[in-house]
């Protein structure tokens, strides 16, 4: 719902009836109004509830007019609500009205601020009619803009920003354009572990025996071609080396995680690919640490990663959201690339096979066209928040439609791989679409190293370290396909969740579905479940991490689950990532439905397919993104 007139009638009718308001009138639209009246004078304080708890706000007025907004205290989500913060109050004195539209990506912030200006004006307003009149937004001009640069990228996200930065390293010019009011899409909203093999973190981890034997049953598999074959023989030797050091550290290499994720992806992926990936995850994050990203001391295991290789930005102001989106967007506009939001791309444009640009419109509804003298890299990202795509290609799950929610941004749309598809490029895996066991908001990290899934009956039902897929099957067969993620303070330690930094009982304390207690009885109490049965459970649990034999085949234990204060999360599957999307070869150039590179062509991240195969491992998308987002930002300008 782009405009909230429903929302505001409802605050504009409780306000009149409390102050005594009067009755609504008809206003000319967008005009500043005459009488001297409207306002008493001065600084107005009012509070809204954004998605995350209250947003308060001081508004100045004079006799006629909205001077000044200033946003005094929020807890809204850095990033992704910035384009609320940095747009709403501007048309709002602009236009000299609350009735402005609810900036698309961020509607609850939105929504908070309007309601806060709201309550803020009514305190001086003497009629609030006149400034709640619709706008207007008059002569939108129809004139073409033109823009032209060395690379064009659409979308910026991690895939989209990483190869902007390499081609500005290259020496091109780059234009970046984002659909959306701010940037970042999906990677603005990560947990953002990413999954690498980094011996000399994982010498500070114990490796447990259960482990060490998942590594050996990967040595049993029968290879599937010779890629398989090759790095099953690199995996021995490695392994062999590694026992006779008599070490008991986490072991890990590149080609341990190339199985892991051709196995864990059911052997549907391009092998070719994920050879290029795990080669190039240590370099990426290397690549992100030079631009200015911090990185925690310990790996954790991001949830479905089904190894401890997960690592985690370290948060700026309280949260590792948004970390590699910010530093990314300083880098580029230090570089001197041209980042244009509010710029939607609709169509790939095509002379003698060749892609030499991008048309598309404006968020003012104006178009614009650019040209691109080396080449188009597509980067928009995965199509998870389309319920039509969604239904159109799913053949795995019972039902995708908008039932189920997604753990997406409302840009995830798709528009990427149909663009692609209409100039001739060839789509893979399109049926394979992520359901995550848990809806996003809430958790403290995005591991799972210290905590176990219970469903309303206070029973485990599923091994925490397996797929997501699997996971998420089992969580939809639950009563009310719900269940809670119950952690400690083994996890998050005075306020803080370990691995991420951030102030996770600060962002949470206004969610209603997290849950703290000091006691398990008391949490048991919160969340409505038989505490026996809770207890069994996690005494049971805590047996296992003691003897590393879990009933549930788990075998990634870090802590007991004994140490007050106690939390849960009650979460449900949500569409989470599509891993299904424009066909792609090692060079990150787009392939047609002959098998051939479309020229100048490149996509990266999440609209492209192959990577993954059937299920993707948590943790293994952002390195997915800086890895080839990197490799078509460099192909794009040789
Ligand atoms: P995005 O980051 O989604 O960026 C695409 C951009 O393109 C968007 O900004 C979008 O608005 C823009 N765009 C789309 N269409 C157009 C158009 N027509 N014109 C212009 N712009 C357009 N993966 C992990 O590996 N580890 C994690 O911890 C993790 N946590 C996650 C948590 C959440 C809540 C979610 C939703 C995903 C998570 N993932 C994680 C998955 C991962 O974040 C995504 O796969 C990844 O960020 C996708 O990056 P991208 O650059 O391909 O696309």
């Amino acid at each position: 719902m782009k405009r909230f007139l429903a929302f505001m009638l409802t605050i504009l009718m409780i306000l009149s009836m409390a102050v005594g308001c009067k009755k609504a009138e008809e206003s000319p639209a967008n005009t500043v109004n005459t009488d001297v009246t409207l306002f008493k004078p001065g600084t107005y304080t009012g509070t809204g509830k954004g998605l995350f708890g209250d947003i308060t706000v001081e508004v100045e007025v004079d006799t006629d007019k909205i001077l000044s907004i200033n946003v005094k205290s929020h807890n809204e989500s850095g990033t992704i609500s910035d384009p609320a913060f940095d747009k709403i109050p501007k048309e709002i004195i602009e236009y000299q009205t609350v009735n402005v539209d609810a900036v698309s990506g961020c509607t609850g912030s939105s929504n908070g601020i309007i309601e806060a200006v709201t309550v803020a004006l009514e305190q001086s307003c003497n009629d609030m009619s006149k400034i709640t009149v619709a706008v207007q937004k008059e002569n939108i001009n129809v004139e073409k803009v033109n823009y032209s640069a060395d690379v064009v990228i659409i979308g910026s996200g991690g895939a989209g920003l990483s190869a902007a930065v390499e081609a500005l390293n290259a020496g091109r010019s780059v234009i970046v354009l984002e659909k959306m009011a701010g940037y970042g899409g999906n990677t603005a909203r990560a947990g953002s572990a990413l999954n690498s093999a980094d011996p000399e973190m994982q010498e500070k981890e114990e490796m447990s025996s259960g482990e060490l034997s998942r590594i050996y049953d990967i040595l049993e598999l029968q290879p599937k071609n010779d890629l398989m074959k090759g790095w099953q023989e690199t995996l021995k030797k490695e392994i062999d080396e590694y026992k006779e050091k008599g070490v008991t550290y986490l072991f890990d290499s590149p080609s341990l995680h190339k199985l892991q994720t051709y196995i864990g992806g059911d052997y549907v992926a391009d092998p070719e690919l994920i050879d290029v990936l795990a080669d190039n995850t240590l370099d990426a994050i290397n690549f992100l640490k030079e631009t200015g990203v911090k990185w925690e001391e310990r790996v954790t295991i991001a949830m479905g990663a089904t190894w401890q290789r997960s690592h985690n930005p370290s948060a700026v102001d309280g949260t590792n959201k948004g970390v590699f989106v910010n530093t990314l967007v300083d880098t580029i506009d230090k570089k001197g690339g041209q980042l244009l939001l509010e710029h939607k791309a609709e169509e790939l444009i095509m002379a003698d096979g060749k892609c030499v640009g991008v048309r598309g419109v404006k968020g003012n509804g104006q178009p614009f066209e650019v040209q691109a003298t080396k080449g188009v890299i597509i980067a928009t990202g995965g199509f998870s928040a389309n319920v039509e795509m969604r239904q159109k290609y799913n053949k795995h799950w019972a039902n995708l439609d908008e039932s189920l929610a997604t753990s997406n941004h409302t840009g995830a749309t798709g528009d990427g791989i149909i663009m692609a598809e209409n100039v001739g490029a060839e789509l893979v895996g399109m049926e394979w679409i992520q359901l995550t066991p848990w809806g996003s908001l809430g958790i403290p990290t995005a591991a799972i190293d210290n905590m176990v899934f219970v469903n309303q009956e206070g029973q485990r039902f599923v091994s925490e370290d397996n797929r997501r897929d699997v996971m998420a099957g089992e969580a939809l067969k639950q009563s009310n396909s719900h269940f809670y993620m119950i952690y400690d303070g083994h996890t998050v330690v005075d306020g803080v969740s370990v691995g991420s930094g951030k102030r996770f009982d600060e962002e949470t304390k206004k969610l209603d579905f997290v849950y703290k207690a000091d006691s398990l009885e008391e949490l048991a109490q919160k969340i409505n479940m038989p505490y026996e049965t809770l207890k069994e459970t996690i005494d049971d649990f805590n047996r296992a991490v003691e003897e590393g034999n879990d009933a549930f085949g788990r075998t990634v234990f870090a802590e007991k689950i004994d140490k007050s204060p106690f939390y849960a999360t009650y979460t449900c599957p949500v569409v989470h990532h599509t891993m299904g999307g424009i066909k792609i070869n090692t060079n990150a150039q787009v392939i047609n439905t002959d098998g051939k590179p479309i020229e100048n062509l490149y996509a990266a991240g999440e609209v492209t397919g192959g990577i993954h195969g059937s299920n993707r491992l948590g943790g293994n998308a952002i390195a997915d993104i800086f890895v080839f987002g990197r490799i078509a930002g460099q192909n794009v300008s040789k």
